[in-house]
């Protein structure tokens, strides 16, 4: 049995990787054929040259992810059969010390800076209410702003240390948790964490590279930086959290535990749901949206709608880059909308009043929470059949795991049996998230102009350096959204 398992492992490995570059082959082939004509449709609405500059955008993104793809195949390669999760099983366990020691580190630093945004949060509140006294003091701090976060941080950190807090969170680790799990939780966080540095260099690769070449970054090294040590923080905080709850679910609850982990996965779900939007607010700025004119039009279309919200909001992602976008964030009446600095700069108020239109389609038609179902049974069927994977000796071996750990399984539930069940459920769910497009286009043509919304869709396909072209495979197969001339013919035939 070890060999079969081994032997379907590198298969699916190899097969899905060729597929996957055989789709980019075609995509890039056709892009290129296409690349010295502007579809007919659009002639009078797009420049050649910026017909070909999408085509060329489009290649070089193609040209990085099939390299990426290779990569991607030998780290997990190298991950399973090629010793990887061994090693760090290995190293891990000799040095448990150090894995309390981290833990208590990183939820120290979480606990001062919750204190810090407490502490701002109340001293904004006090400030609306006594603006003359304070105003100066705030006005001198929002000036050093980080350097007053960081300052906050150090001492908060050396008081923690000094009164002896850090070691009561190491004892209270040791004492209340089984050292499998404090391990297994470190060797998954591990792996996330590699994972993640070995992908930061493509990532500069492609900000500095690739979108710098095309004209769309705004970041700056400083900035890359900044939103590096964020993302690490809270992918260490994350899945530390998320480790520590699931080895604890499968340790604990035997017999049912995957009937458990799915209802845990399931919260997860809908808690990032909820949370993305919050989190994207944590390395960028809102501000209220001033254009009085355009917050009528717009609060009268939501009003025609149906639809309550808690204010308009306006992102700064000019900072990091010129791809513009809209997005709703938050739940129930507390809802906010969101609009990039930069659509507001591309579109005329008519054009974004059409794009949020769609939006409120997406909203109206419950698009997230049936997504989110659809999810909710994908993972429910993965663990009813794999989920005897969890105890089988031939399973671990076959992938080159040599101890059958809870945190083993995790990590090969998620990087092998995840991966492979997401490429053959890929183009089923491109197909809804396609269909979901057309009715939402449909919902903004009744609700908005249909003329607008045609006519955002191009300015947004063209400012993106979206093709025009895509080939037809590979669009059912990785396509979100349809391309746009299927979306302007169907919002005419409307
Ligand atoms: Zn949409």
């Amino acid at each position: 049995m070890t060999e079969s398992y081994q032997f379907i492992f590198i298969f699916l490995l190899i097969f899905t990787t060729a597929v996957e570059l055989y789709l980019d082959f075609r995509q890039k082939n056709f892009v290129l054929k296409n690349k010295k004509k502007v579809p007919t449709a659009f002639t009078k609405i797009i420049k050649l040259a910026d017909h070909k500059k999408a085509a060329d955008y489009t290649v070089s993104k193609i040209n990085f992810n099939s390299i990426e793809l290779i990569s991607g195949a030998i780290i997990l390669y190298f991950f399973t059969l090629g010793g990887g999760i061994n090693l760090l099983n290995n190293v891990i366990s000799n040095n448990l010390d150090h894995a309390l020691e981290f833990y208590s580190l990183i939820l120290g630093v979480t606990f001062v800076i919750c204190i810090f945004f407490l502490v701002k949060f109340l001293v904004v509140k006090f400030i609306k209410q006594s603006p003359n006294v304070f105003q100066k003091a705030v006005e001198q701090a929002n000036a050093h702003k980080k350097t007053i976060f960081y300052l906050f941080i150090l001492v908060g950190l050396s008081i923690l240390t000094a009164s002896g807090a850090i070691n009561e969170i190491y004892n209270f680790l040791d004492t209340h948790f089984d050292s499998s799990l404090i391990n297994g939780a470190f060797i998954i966080t591990s792996v996330f964490l590699v994972l993640h540095l070995i992908s930061i260099p493509s990532g500069i690769f492609q900000t500095f590279g690739i979108e710098t070449k095309y004209g769309f970054n705004k970041v700056t090294p400083k900035l890359f930086f900044e939103d590096q040590t964020k993302s690490i923080f809270f992918l260490i905080l994350f899945s530390v959290i998320f480790s520590f709850a699931t080895l604890w679910i499968l340790s604990e609850l035997e017999e049912n535990w995957w009937l458990w982990l799915w209802f845990f996965l399931c919260c997860c779900l809908i808690a990032y749901v909820g949370l993305a939007p919050i989190l994207t607010q944590v390395s960028n700025e809102l501000t209220p949206l001033k254009d009085k004119a355009l917050k009528t039009k717009i609060e009268k279309l939501l009003k025609k709608c149906g639809f309550e919200c808690n204010g308009l909001f306006v992102m700064n992602a000019s900072l990091r880059s010129t791809h513009g976008n809209a997005f709703f964030a938050g739940f129930g009446k507390t809802k906010r909308i969101v609009f990039f600095d930069t659509l507001l700069k591309k579109l005329n108020a008519n054009e974004i009043e059409a794009v949020i239109a769609h939006e409120l389609g997406h909203f109206k038609k419950n698009h997230i929470i049936k997504f989110l179902f659809i999810q909710m049974i994908l993972f429910f069927l993965v663990l009813y059949i794999f989920g005897n994977l969890k105890d089988n000796n031939d399973f671990y071996i076959g992938l080159g795991i040599q101890t059958i750990s809870d945190a083993n399984f995790l990590l090969l539930f998620i990087f092998v049996l995840l991966k492979f069940v997401g490429f053959f459920v890929n183009p089923f769910f491109s197909n809804i998230s396609r269909r979901n497009e057309f009715e939402a286009d449909e919902y903004a043509c009744k609700h908005a102009n249909a003329k607008d919304m045609k006519q955002s869709l191009i300015k947004l396909y063209r400012d993106n350096a979206s093709t025009l072209t895509p080939d037809s495979l590979y669009s059912a197969f990785h396509h979100s959204h349809p391309p746009a001339s299927i979306r302007i013919q169907a919002i005419d035939k409307n």
